[in-house]
């Protein structure tokens, strides 16, 4: 498609590249590999060659049918599936992935079979709950127990590691306090298996934290990252942590307007549902002057997560395909055909990646 249809995603390359190349150096400096999660910009086959290039020791994603396309694409960096897998890909797991995360002895022999069948030996990290309460082995027992069996009699198998996850369902901090009991628990499998872990992976973004500071317990030795280089928002402005010469743009949205008029700010009538049956409240400001977007919740989801770029501009809200802003105070009279860009979080960037309806722009 045309570079002028719209609404669009531009993706600076750039920018990506450098975000990729100084945090992968940061974590370096501190014994870390990093695997490169793509699975925020929809495992676009070209943003994963940058951040290849860049040094990740993998590319990730948690969609197997991502990690095809990439590879499909040339991509030779080992690729590591990291949602759990499902016992009905894998096969396809094991043709499609070097590396997997794994919680489950069933799924686990599956694998086994599935790459003795393929003629390969593939590498699997345990993962071990520390209290996000996802993916992970909680019992000690259990999780000795599938190590051992990974290791002895799992033969297309290769015990890659450990991993964890933190911050995701149950919002909890990977403090070092936490990642230290990820290394006990570690340290115990190391102690049944009778050999150390090769991979020791602490967690994503918000672990990078850890990193910035200088706080990483010493034995996590690998970590896997997408919204600290693809976002680069979530440890600054929640935490204050910040990496020098990073970007926070390397993504932003563009959309047309598609009306102006001075309207009253409170709606007239009774008031009940909005379009996805939320009751959202709304603030009078009497009459201001307000713009539409041609784009909506149905390609970001989240409309509180897009920030104007032009000041004055502010997001009132959205429906499936529109999104109404507030442009009285815009820095420039917002007018029919004029084009509003965002930066954008995690929840709405993903979203956005994943629509078909949102044309991608390479700077
Ligand atoms: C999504 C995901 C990551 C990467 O998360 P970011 O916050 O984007 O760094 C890492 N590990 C697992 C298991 C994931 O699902």
């Amino acid at each position: 498609m045309g570079a002028n249809v719209y609404p669009r995603l531009v993706i600076d390359t750039g920018k990506l590249k450098v975000n990729a190349e100084r945090v992968i150096a940061l974590c370096a400096e501190a014994g870390i590999s990093v695997a490169g999660v793509v699975k925020v910009a929809a495992g676009d086959p070209k943003l994963a060659r940058v951040v290849a290039d860049a040094g990740a020791a993998q590319i990730a994603s948690s969609r197997l049918r991502q990690l095809v396309r990439i590879r499909e694409a040339g991509v030779e960096t080992p690729l590591m599936l990291i949602r759990i897998p499902m016992l009905s890909e894998a096969a396809a797991v094991v043709r499609a992935a070097e590396y997997s995360l794994n919680s489950d002895i069933e799924v686990l022999r599956a694998l086994n079979a599935a790459a003795g069948a393929a003629g390969v030996v593939h590498n699997v990290i345990l993962m071990i709950e520390i209290g996000d309460l996802r993916e992970g082995v909680w019992l000690e027992e259990e999780y000795i127990a599938i190590a051992r069996e990974v290791e002895h009699e799992l033969k297309n198998l290769s015990l890659a590691g450990t991993g964890t996850n933190v911050s995701c369902y149950g919002s909890i901090v990977p403090t070092p306090e936490k990642l230290a009991e990820f290394i006990t628990a570690t340290e115990r499998v190391e102690n049944a298996v009778g050999r150390e872990m090769g991979i020791i992976s602490g967690s994503a973004s918000t672990a990078f934290a850890r990193v910035i500071e200088g706080t990483m317990p010493k034995r996590v030795n690998h970590i896997r990252l997408g919204e600290a280089i693809f976002i680069n928002r979530d440890n600054e402005d929640l935490h204050g942590l910040t990496v020098p010469g990073t970007y926070r743009d390397v993504m932003t949205l563009e959309a047309e307007v598609v009306e102006v008029r001075v309207k009253p700010s409170h709606p007239i009538g009774e008031i009940a549902y909005d379009a996805f049956r939320f009751q959202p409240t709304y603030e009078d400001r009497g009459n201001r002057r307000r713009a539409i977007i041609a784009v909506g919740k149905v390609d970001y989801a989240f409309s509180e997560l897009l920030t104007p770029l032009e000041p004055g501009v502010t997001v009132l809200g959205a429906s499936s395909d529109h999104t109404l802003l507030d442009v009285e105070d815009a820095a420039h009279e917002v007018r029919v055909g004029d084009i509003m860009k965002f930066e954008l979080d995690y929840g709405a960037e993903v979203f956005l990646n994943s629509s078909e309806d949102i044309v991608k722009v390479y700077r």
